[in-house]
Order: C-alpha cells, then sequence, then structure tokens
C-alpha cells in the first residue's frame, strides 16, 4: 500500500525552513525526486523551488497543505552530491537553503527554463588530419583555420572556440563536414583515452614544478596542497599538467579564479595547452550563455570548468580535481547574502567526493599558512621564478627625507627616468582613484562630506563632481566653502592626480590608467592592459585592480605610492590584505630575464609590517602576524561569526541587536562569547545606522551549535521586522 508522500520545498525566502507541499497532480510517484525543480503555490503566487526531500510525514495540518503545481525536470538538476554540499552550506552559513540554492542554480534554471541542448561539436575525421592545411588554407583559409583548430581539439570545436571569430564560418563548415573532414557531433567527449590529450607542449618544468606535478600525480583520494610560489613562479604550469593528467583519465578538473583573474587571456592559454572544450562561468555572462556553461559541465562534455565565486557549485559527473588560484584572494567571500566562502566549500567538496585540492598563491591566507603548520595540508613549495628571473630588490623610501612633490619624491623620479631610458616599463600602484580624497576650505577647514555617510566626499575633477566611494552620491564639485565663501584645496592623492602630475613630468610617455573609473565598459581593462603589454604605453598607474596575476615581461620598476594608507587599520585583517598586495604588486616587477625594483613611499620606515616583508619576505611576516592572532584568539585560531543590522533609525538597529544579545543568553555556550552591541567603523552608511554583534569562538562545533538555534530565535524576535540584519560566518571584514 503506498505511504503519503510530502515534497520538502525550498523556497528563496528569508526563512531559515523547508515548506511542505503535497506532490502535483497525477504523477506517479517515482518520478520525484530530491533535487528536481517544482512550481508551488506560495502566498497568492506561484513559485519556482527545488525538492530538497520526499517525506512520508508533514507538520501542516491536512487542511493547510497545498498541493505542487507542476514538475518541472525528468531528472535532478542537482544530483545527491551537490544537494548535499548546499545543505552543508546552508547550515554552516546559517542561510536559507531556498537561497543557497538559488545562488548555486544559472538563472535560466531559477526562473523555470529547461537544460540548453547541448552544444554542436565537430570533430576532426582521419581524412582532416591527412589534410595538407597549407594546401587548403590557398583556397580556402576560413576553412583551413577551422581544421588546424579542431585538430588541436580532440573534444571537437564549437564556434566560440574560433578567436578571434571567423565570418561566414557556417559555409566553412559546411563544406568540411560535406568534404568529410570533420563530423558533427553533440555531447559528452570525455573518453579517458589517454591519447586523445596531446597537450600542447608547454615550457621544460622547473625542478620545483616537476616535484609539485610529481606528487599531484601521486595524490590519492581527498587531499589538500598548498601551492605556494612567488608570483611568476609558473603555478599554472602545475595546474595544466595536473589537469591533463586527469583529462587522460577522463575525469573533469574545476578551476576558480578571483573576479579579476579571469582574462580572455587565461582561458586561451588553458584551451591551447588542453585541446578540450572548457565551459567558463563569471557573473558577465548573459543568462543563456552561463546556462550553456552549465549544461556543458553537467553533461561531461567540458573537461574543464574555469570560473568564479559561483562556479563552485558547478555540477560535474566525472570530477577529478579541484584548483582555487589566489586562493587568498577576498573575491572567493561572498559579501552579501548568502555569504559563503567559494574556497572553503571547495575543499569541503573535495573531501566529500575524495579527489584532492590544489590551493594556490603568492601571498597565501593565514588560515592557509597555518593548516600546513598543522599537517592538513600539504605544502608545495615554487621557491622561484623560471629561467634567470630574480625576485625584485624592494627598498623603502622614507617621505620624510625625500619629501614628495604631487605624490612623487625625486628618488622614484630619477628611477622612473633610469628605467624608462633603459627600455623598461613602469607601473605605479595608488590604491584610491579619484582625483584628492579630501576637498577642504582654505580659511576654516571645512571638508566636503557625504550627506548620507560618515565619510569625506572624493573629488572627481575630471567630471566636476563629489563623489561617496561608500553610497554612490554625487553633486557638483564647489569652487567655495559653503561655510565661510574661501576658496577649497584639493588635497591627498587620488589616480586621476597622479596621472596628471605624472603626463606633467613625462609629457611623451603615453599612460596607461587602470581603475574602477577608467575601466567602466566591458572589455576595456583588457583592452587597457594589451596596449601596455605591447608597449604601446611604457607608464602603468592603477589601484588593487593590478594586483592580480598579469603578466608584463617588460616591466622593471614598481612604484608604490603611500603604502601607509590601511598601515594602521583597525580590521584584524588589514595587516593581512596590505602585505598580500604588496607582495603582488612588487611581484610584477622583473619577470623573464629582466631584474625588477620595487620602490615604497612611506612616512613609517620603520613599522615592523614593512620591515619585515622587505628584509625577510611575506613567509616571515605570516609568521609573525599568526603569533599575534594567536595571542588575540583571532582565526584561526578562534572563530567569528557577525551579526549585522542597520535600519534608518538608530534606535532600531541597536534595539535589534540588544534583543539579539538578549536571546542569546538562555543558549549560552561555553567557549561562545558576544562582544557587543557596537556602532560599526562606519556607524551612518547610505543614511542608514549600523551596528554588529560579534559571536566569538574557541572552537568551531561550539560555534555552529551556538549558531543554529540562535539563528532561528533571531527571526522571531519583534525587533527583527524593523532592521536590516544578516549573520555572516568568518566574515572576511569586521564591519
Ligand atoms: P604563476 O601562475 O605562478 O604566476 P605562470 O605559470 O603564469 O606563473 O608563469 C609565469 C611565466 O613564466 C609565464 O610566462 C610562463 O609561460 C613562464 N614559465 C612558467 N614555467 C616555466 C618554465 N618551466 N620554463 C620557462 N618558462 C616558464
Ligand atoms: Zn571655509
Ligand atoms: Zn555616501
Amino acid at each position: 500500500m503506498n505511504e503519503p508522500t510530502f515534497l520538502r520545498v525550498a523556497l528563496a525566502t528569508p526563512l531559515k525552513r523547508l515548506f511542505d507541499y503535497l506532490p502535483p497532480p497525477s504523477l506517479p510517484n517515482n518520478r520525484l525526486s530530491a533535487g528536481c525543480r517544482v512550481r508551488v503555490p506560495f502566498g497568492r503566487g506561484q513559485r519556482i523551488g527545488m525538492i530538497a526531500e520526499i517525506s512520508h510525514t508533514t507538520d501542516v495540518p491536512a487542511n493547510r497543505l497545498r498541493q505542487a503545481s507542476e514538475l518541472l525536470d525528468e531528472s535532478p538538476v542537482l544530483d545527491a552530491h551537490l544537494l548535499a554540499l548546499l545543505r552543508w552550506a546552508a547550515d554552516y552559513y546559517q542561510h536559507p537553503l531556498g537561497e543557497v540554492v538559488a545562488t548555486a542554480l544559472p538563472a535560466a534554471l531559477r526562473k523555470g527554463g529547461a537544460l540548453a541542448a547541448p552544444e554542436q561539436r565537430w570533430v576532426c575525421t582521419d581524412a582532416g588530419l591527412a589534410t595538407d592545411i597549407e594546401a587548403l588554407g590557398r583556397r580556402a583559409p576560413v576553412q583551413a583555420r577551422i581544421l588546424d583548430t579542431a585538430r588541436h581539439l580532440p573534444g571537437g570545436i564549437s564556434p566560440d572556440d574560433l578567436q578571434p571569430p571567423a565570418p561566414n564560418w557556417r559555409n566553412a563548415i559546411k563544406s568540411l563536414a560535406d568534404k568529410g573532414l570533420i563530423v558533427a557531433r553533440a555531447g559528452a567527449v570525455l573518453t579517458g583515452d589517454h591519447e586523445a590529450y596531446p597537450t600542447r607542449a608547454g615550457p621544460t618544468l622547473t625542478a620545483a614544478q616537476a616535484r609539485a606535478t610529481e606528487a599531484l600525480a601521486g595524490a590519492q583520494g581527498f587531499n589538500s596542497y598548498l601551492l605556494e610560489g612567488v608570483t611568476g613562479s609558473g603555478k599554472t604550469e602545475v595546474y595544466l599538467h595536473a589537469i591533463a593528467r586527469q583529462l587522460a583519465a577522463g575525469r573533469q578538473s574545476l578551476v576558480l579564479v578571483p573576479e579579476i583573474g579571469l582574462t580572455p587571456q587565461l582561458v586561451r592559454r588553458f584551451r591551447e595547452r588542453l585541446g578540450v572544450p572548457i565551459a567558463v562561468m563569471h557573473s558577465g555572462l548573459a543568462d543563456g550563455e552561463r546556462l550553456r556553461a552549465w549544461t556543458a559541465a553537467a553533461t561531461g562534455e567540458a573537461g574543464v570548468v574555469i570560473g568564479t565565486r559561483s562556479a563552485v557549485f558547478t555540477p560535474l559527473p566525472k570530477p577529478g580535481l579541484f584548483i582555487v588560484d589566489e586562493e587568498h584572494d577576498t573575491s572567493f567571500k561572498q559579501q552579501d547574502g548568502f555569504r559563503y566562502s567559494a574556497r572553503d566549500l571547495l575543499v569541503w567538496r573535495a573531501r566529500q567526493l575524495n579527489l584532492p585540492i590544489v590551493l594556490g598563491s603568492a601571498t597565501p591566507a593565514l588560515e592557509s599558512v597555518e593548516n600546513v603548520r598543522m599537517g592538513r595540508y600539504d605544502r608545495l613549495h615554487l621557491p622561484e621564478r623560471p629561467g634567470a628571473a630574480q625576485p625584485p630588490a624592494v627598498r623603502l623610501l622614507d617621505l620624510r627625507r625625500y619629501p614628495a612633490t604631487d605624490g612623487l619624491s625625486a628618488p622614484l623620479l630619477a628611477a622612473i627616468r633610469e628605467h624608462l631610458a633603459a627600455d623598461g616599463q613602469v607601473m605605479i600602484y595608488l590604491n584610491r582613484r579619484g582625483y584628492a580624497p579630501i576637498l577642504m576650505c582654505s580659511h576654516c577647514g571645512h571638508v566636503a562630506e557625504c550627506g548620507r555617510c560618515d565619510a569625506r566626499m572624493v573629488l572627481h575633477r575630471s567630471r566636476g563632481r563629489l563623489v561617496c566611494h561608500h553610497c554612490g552620491a554625487e553633486r557638483p564639485m564647489p569652487t567655495h566653502c559653503p561655510e565661510c565663501s574661501y576658496p577649497m584645496h584639493a588635497v591627498g592623492q587620488g589616480t586621476e592626480r597622479l596621472q596628471a602630475a605624472l603626463a606633467e613630468r613625462f609629457p611623451d610617455e603615453p599612460l596607461v590608467r587602470i581603475d574602477r573609473d577608467t575601466t567602466r565598459r566591458r572589455g576595456e581593462l583588457e583592452a587597457q592592459l594589451e596596449r601596455f603589454r605591447r608597449g604601446e604605453a611604457r607608464l602603468l598607474l592603477g589601484t588593487q585592480m593590478l594586483t592580480k596575476g598579469h603578466d608584463f615581461p617588460a616591466l622593471t620598476l614598481v612604484g608604490v605610492i603611500d603604502a601607509d594608507q590601511g598601515l594602521f587599520g583597525t580590521d584584524f585583517r588589514a595587516s593581512e590584505r596590505l602585505a598580500q598586495s604588496f607582495v603582488q604588486v612588487a611581484g610584477r616587477a622583473g619577470r623573464a630575464d629582466r631584474p625588477g625594483e620595487v620602490l615604497i613611499h612611506t612616512a613609517s620606515p620603520e613599522h615592523p609590517l614593512l620591515t619585515t616583508l622587505v628584509n625577510e619576505g611575506y613567509a616571515a611576516f605570516a609568521e609573525r602576524a599568526l603569533a599575534e592572532r594567536r595571542e588575540a584568539g583571532w582565526p584561526p585560531f578562534g572563530f567569528l561569526a557577525l551579526l549585522r543590522a542597520e535600519a534608518a533609525q538608530r534606535d532600531a538597529a541597536f534595539e535589534f541587536l540588544n534583543a539579539a544579545l538578549a536571546a542569546a543568553t538562555p543558549l549560552a555556550h561555553e567557549g561562545v562569547h558576544l562582544l557587543g552591541p557596537a556602532p560599526a567603523p562606519m556607524e551612518r552608511r547610505q543614511g542608514r545606522f549600523r551596528g554588529q554583534l560579534l559571536v566569538q569562538a574557541t572552537q568551531r562545533p561550539a560555534l555552529q551549535a551556538f549558531l543554529s538555534p540562535w539563528r532561528l530565535a533571531l527571526e522571531d524576535l519583534p525587533a527583527s521586522r524593523r532592521a536590516r540584519w544578516s549573520l555572516d560566518v568568518d566574515p572576511a571584514e569586521l564591519f
């Protein structure tokens, strides 16, 4: 006899619970399965949800139980492993499963669309292999190009693989197919056929690269590796070899890269070297493109998936290896909504699937350094750059001895001249966009501030505007003080002002400036970096955006303007972030055969962070920073969660936080402490008042045991309806 069946459905709502429904009408129960989407009535409308469980009991009274309207999937779009990952993530990050599922699914599936049809591919036939490409090229150049590309892609080519796109490729493909030189096919391409995946030759590995590659080849089951290699030491080569080995065994690899690291160049390098279809996932994809990439991964058609943060949720039927490049990068932690760490989730997924995972960085997160020390991660080390490339010489320039005019000191200017004269390229790093961070009255000292934030307005002079970098508010630049009518003056340096200063001193030298203001248009960042790489400009000026994995072989000098910004930050991670950006920026100088030089402007040359980094390097810095963290009980020696609240009325935010504190008392756990409530470091932002309550614990399980019931209690607090709030587990920043 049939038991009653109920669907426990995850819906994207702020409530951390599942919703029970009766199965849709006239559907055999064996068609229902966790991981399938359903359309259900919700309130007065309809929603799309994910079946999380099939249950034979429910707490919902029969008269209130509603029936699902429609089953959307024949077979699950989330397999059991992925569903387990999402459920674990929802528990760990204290976030509603429905919203977690919504983050994981491509928008097209979230909205109820069907999986994409597998992409049409064309594979080179034996006749195609035997064809004389040069002869063909004389008559039909496009056909020759397509055939040549197809020969190097055993998985077959799609129009995407033709970069730049070929005109008339449809006709050319048809002609090639008519002649029997290529044949169409769709679907999975991972054959496990070793011979089918020749990697296009790369450089001969260095001894250190070979050792790392060997270690990965010997990996059995779950193991975490920290691939620590100075910038330019050839980590990507190690990834490519490890991935090629997986492909040869018929297995897929998933590579996570930071937001800004996912460049067309990187993808091209992977495509050319690996010769298989690669699915690329990033936030800039249109719905259809994302769905196609997801489908290519889910069907096994793509041998490699390269993506940013949310690609951690990509379905993989034949997973073999996971990689997180630049694992220290903060873009792996989502900073709003479902606040997950993609790096940490991928480690969990590797353990779940019993696979090796490689975390790569020149400046590993302190957590990862500690994991190596504790023997939880195996360290693979690339201590130097291949060939003759030497690490750059780094020098601190004391601004008290060498005062800067317009942000530039005499020794830095001299060095710029010298390097340009020697045909080198120069990069100037200033992590502040706009013209000047302060606009001040020369008479009464009045400073232009944002009306909605506790922050100063930044002057963007070329646009004649004052802009708040925290809420985006803008207003025209005043010429005179609103208080006393004296003239206003720009104080301090931003990239816009530094650009003008450099243009004045080097009038004949074209300059590329990289910051959020100059790279708003899609493709602009790449285009500008390419200009610099080709040598059309020899001066490069920019912000944080320059710190990620760019390779500029002719770059010999790096100047860091204003190292002191952030040196005295309040966040416990501030020094780690600063050290990482210094080392990453400095690492751009002097690749290949040219020695590099790094000059750092500072008014505090005796600051221990700077002296340790310059004299002893990142590892010594990390060791000292870890000792400090241990002393203070900060991560990785303690575990944190941050409850943030904001409201238009200051009282409403704090009323909620105080109620949250009171709700915590009966749940008190040994080793769990609450600090606060306290105002956020920037209390008012976008017209809202912000406060926070920090939960600090000595053990992760104790923290989790406390958070689960507390999160549910928070939902029920009357004060929770008058404030916007969020709970952030393992916060990346304490504001
Ligand atoms: P990373 O990922 O550590 O920054 P890459 O793998 O991008 O380093 O390598 C940096 C540069 O050095 C690239 O131009 C790459 O082609 C080159 N390279 C890497 N390994 C070798 C090697 N073994 N021999 C010669 N050149 C190499
Ligand atoms: Zn004034
Ligand atoms: Zn503002």
